[in-house]
């Protein structure tokens, strides 16, 4: 079967114009020895087809494997530092690629961070804006539609219902599954897909593929709440107690300040310590199902390779600022601070200390191999500068969830706004408006944030200017009661 892109090349558009332009359609006019000829010229182009995949020219041109993973902390993988074994296969992504250690999310809620990965575009420069489930992408083209239209064969699987087609992410993929099979265990109403039945899907959909080049995404559920991690990984870890470690109130709310949000629950369990091991038990199952899928992709190599991307669409408080298991309130590093490996041929391994983005990927990839990277999008590609063939320019980059936003540079970061002055004052129809906050802080991967004295001017003017645009949102397709339902299960809706 010809994909849209397929009518591009020269088979097709003989192959469209031999359906539509011909006396084939006109009944009347034609005998039936005609009708057959025609019928063989098609069956000929059809086979002809069948052949060239429908796809531009034969190149060689590597597969790209991007994997999303939601919730999840830099600083709880091992390649980041952290003391416990949840992420034996990204470590061994990580030892053969390039990591970048102080990478920032686009936004600290799912659908606005993977839109800035797939459009290049911060929170204010796309459509889905700072809304979660309320907006759509529109008008902006994505990396996937890029590949697909340069002729490679795109799918994607996603486990969070945020990510469903309604919001526009599944452009330019010609397999977009959302399906969402697995009920939370404590909530019956609340569905997701989990790290095996994830792979699972993406694995089938690899061994049956045809011979182009294909741009695959597989973003990965499991470290986002409630933390119930399968029976095989659950006790993998012993929780550590903290000196004064108190007992937290189970909220009745979803926002996490100052106790366990309502969606988070587990059995009455109170101690955050339990909470934070569940997490790292979460990691490192959705980590086994990574390295299941890395390493089946790397078992078909392709005489280009390929190109694997890995990075979280934000992280999670876990006591930060009085914060707990939650995340889509700050853009502190808690929520900001992200994974980011690249993985290519004839790029060199090694770790980075830039500051870098989710809008860098896009460029990034479409640069890896070759093609023109789209002259608005606002990131960079980060090929040139891992290579020393460029500096990385001076620049902030933006963290943005509407209320809050962080504007990272190179050893710390700007905070503007504050949700917690929003939540006191009562407001919570999440409008984009800046509480009168400005805080600078010094940080760096693996420290606490520490605040500084002075915002350097110049940066005041550029975060002004960017948080000053308007925000062109998308309405979404209203939900249905079933989909209201699930988003307040996730802690989405109120
Ligand atoms: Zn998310």
């Amino acid at each position: 079967m010809c994909s849209p892109s397929a009518f591009e090349c020269t088979l097709c558009e003989s192959l469209n114009f031999a359906l539509v332009g011909s006396p084939l359609n006109t009944r009347s006019s034609i005998s039936n020895r005609r009708r057959r000829q025609f019928a063989g010229l098609l069956s000929a182009l059809v086979l002809a087809n069948a052949g060239s995949g429908c796809s531009k020219p034969e190149r060689s041109q590597p597969n790209v494997l991007l994997i999303t993973v939601d919730t999840l902390r830099a600083d709880r993988l091992g390649t980041y530092g952290f003391n416990l074994e949840t992420s034996p296969a990204i470590d061994r992504l990580a030892a053969r690629g390039v990591v970048f250690e102080r990478a920032i999310a686009g936004a600290s809620f799912t659908s606005g961070s993977h839109a800035s990965i797939m459009t290049s575009r911060y929170t204010r420069e796309h459509t889905i804006g700072y809304m979660n489930g309320g907006t759509r992408l529109e008008g902006i083209t994505t990396v996937a539609e890029i590949f697909n239209r340069e002729g490679y064969q795109t799918a994607a699987f996603v486990g969070n219902i945020m990510l469903n087609r309604s919001i526009g992410l599944d452009r330019g993929f010609e397999v977009y599954d959302d399906e969402l099979p697995h009920a939370e265990l404590n909530r019956g109403f609340a569905f997701e897909r989990i790290a095996e039945q994830t792979t699972e899907s993406a694995l089938l959909w690899l061994n049956n593929r045809d011979h182009r080049p294909f741009f695959l995404w597989v973003h990965y559920q499991d470290p986002h709440g409630p933390y119930t991690p399968p029976p095989e990984f659950r006790g993998r870890f012993r929780p550590e107690f903290k000196p004064n470690e108190k007992p937290l109130p189970i909220l009745d709310a979803v926002t996490g300040l100052n106790g366990i949000p309502s969606y988070q629950e587990l059995d009455g369990i109170r101690r955050p310590s339990v909470y934070e091991t569940r997490y790292a038990e979460e990691i490192a199952y959705a980590d086994h199902w990574i390295g299941e899928l890395i390493s089946q992709v790397d078992a078909n190599p392709s005489d280009s390779g390929t190109i694997v991307v890995f990075t979280a669409d934000h992280g999670e408080s876990l006591g930060e600022e009085n914060l707990y298991f939650s995340h889509g309130s700050t853009t502190t590093p808690d929520q900001a601070h992200v994974p980011l490996i690249i993985r290519a041929p004839g790029l060199p391994e090694g770790r980075r200390i830039e500051t870098v983005h989710h809008v860098d990927v896009m460029p990034t990839l479409l640069d890896l191999v070759g093609f023109e990277v789209p002259a608005d999008t606002s990131g960079i590609a980060l090929g040139p500068i891992i290579r020393g063939d460029s500096p990385l320019p001076d620049r902030l980059v933006y963290c943005d969830e509407g209320f809050d936003l962080s504007a990272y540079g190179p050893g710390g970061f700007v905070r503007v706004g504050d949700i917690l002055a929003a939540w006191n004052s009562g407001e919570t129809n999440r409008l984009p408006m800046m509480a009168p906050r400005w805080a600078a802080y010094r940080w760096a991967p693996g420290e606490d944030w520490q605040v500084v004295d002075e915002i350097n001017a110049s940066s005041k003017t550029a975060i002004r200017s960017y948080f000053r645009q308007a925000i062109p949102m998308v309405e979404a397709e209203k939900p249905s009661h079933l989909r209201v339902e699930r988003l307040r299960a996730l802690g989405y809706a109120e």
